[in-house]
């Protein structure tokens, strides 16, 4: 057994729909640009693979719980995104395989200081400081899954007045084609989650605005700016 110097951080999980049981979280990949739309609005180019960063697992944020603004930005995006959990893991994973790791899915916002990314990018620094702060990363509960994955509506209003508006069908990259080039740069794990990328539309929120998401037949989020 063992000793700690002092108690370890706790677990962090998800809830599950239906089920008392939660998701225990390891690690949380991103992917950018996935969808051409936001890519175009981000300046991004056309040929590149997918592209990879991640946040801590205590950036989650659940249901019940408003993030608060965070501190060092003056322009905090929103990004609705699918999320894919995983129950299983691996590494080199086929993508005629990869849907055979998926426990399900949820909603979750990537919220970013735009205004540090933007700095980042053009200081060619890490994005660590724009993606993974704390309470980054609003999620849903993960709705258990099998068979191919969500295609349907992907969409975030904010007070009421709707921003983002696609299909997850629209994503460049599949959800299996994302797991299979994970699987290449880590070894992949039960309780990964995969956050698959956000439609164009994305802007700033503010103290007191409410930000309302779903994707249709996975479930929704809801939360205002603290
Ligand atoms: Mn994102």
């Amino acid at each position: 057994m063992t000793a700690y110097a002092f108690p370890p951080a706790p677990q962090a999980f998800v809830p599950i729909v239906g089920r008392d049981e939660v998701f225990p979280v390891r690690r949380i990949l991103c992917v950018g640009q996935n969808y051409a739309a936001h890519r175009d609005e981000m300046g991004g180019d056309s040929r590149i693979p997918p592209f990879f960063f991640s946040k801590p697992a205590d950036a989650l944020v659940m249901a019940g719980t408003d993030p608060a603004y965070p501190s060092h930005t003056t322009n905090l995006h929103f990004e609705i995104e699918l999320v894919v959990a995983l129950k299983a893991g691996g590494s080199d994973i086929s993508a005629d395989r990869a849907l055979d790791l998926v426990f399900g899915y949820a909603v979750g916002v990537d919220l970013t200081r735009r205004d540090l990314q933007n700095l980042a990018k053009e200081r060619s620094q890490p994005w660590e400081s724009s993606k993974g702060f704390d309470q980054s990363a609003p999620i849903s509960a993960i709705l258990p899954w099998d068979g191919p994955a969500p295609d349907g509506r992907i969409a975030l209003s904010v007070n009421g007045e709707v921003k983002q508006d696609s299909t997850v069908a629209h994503m460049i990259w599949s959800v299996p084609e994302i797991i299979a080039e994970a699987s290449k740069m880590w070894r992949l794990e039960a309780g990964d989650l995969i956050f698959t990328g956000t439609p164009a539309g994305v802007g700033p929120v503010v103290r007191g605005d409410r930000v309302a998401g779903e994707v249709k037949g996975v479930g929704d989020i809801g939360f205002t700016v603290v």
